[in-house]
C-alpha cells in the first residue's frame, strides 16, 4: 500500500512541477490538460485514502473473526457464536429449564435454545 501512496505522491509532485514550468508556456490546451490531470490526481488521492481506510476496517474484521474463540456458528461456521443471555424458560422454568439466547457477531444469526 505504501508503494501506491508514494507513486501517487510522486505523480502529484510531477504535476506541480509541470504547473510551474507551464507559467512560461502560452499554450491554452496544455494548461487545460494539466488542470484536468491535477484534478484527476486529486481524485485518485481521495479514493486511495478511502480504500486504505476500508482496507484497515476489513483487516480488523478478519482479525476479529479468525481470532475468535467462541462456539462455531451453525449459520456461518465462524467461532463468533456466543451466549448472550440465559433466563428461566417461560414454560418449563419451574422445572429448572433455562431459555438461552445465542447470537453470532459475524452474521447476526441468533437462536433461543432451551437447556436444563
Ligand atoms: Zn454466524
Amino acid at each position: 500500500m505504501t508503494d501506491i501512496i508514494s507513486t501517487v505522491s510522486t505523480a502529484v509532485t510531477l504535476a506541480l512541477r509541470l504547473k510551474d514550468i507551464s507559467k512560461n508556456i502560452e499554450n491554452a490546451e496544455f494548461k487545460n490538460i494539466l488542470a484536468d490531470l491535477s484534478l484527476e490526481l486529486s481524485e485518485v488521492k481521495l479514493k486511495l485514502a478511502d480504500l486504505l481506510s476500508e482496507n484497515a476496517e476489513l483487516k480488523e474484521k478478519i482479525h476479529t473473526i479468525t481470532s475468535a474463540t467462541g462456539t462455531l456458528c451453525p449459520s456461518c461456521n465462524n467461532r463468533t457464536y456466543k451466549l448472550i443471555s440465559s433466563e428461566p424458560d417461560p414454560v418449563f422454568g419451574d422445572l429448572g429449564a433455562n431459555s438461552r439466547l445465542y447470537k453470532c457477531s459475524s452474521c447476526n444469526f441468533s437462536e433461543t435454545v432451551m437447556s436444563q
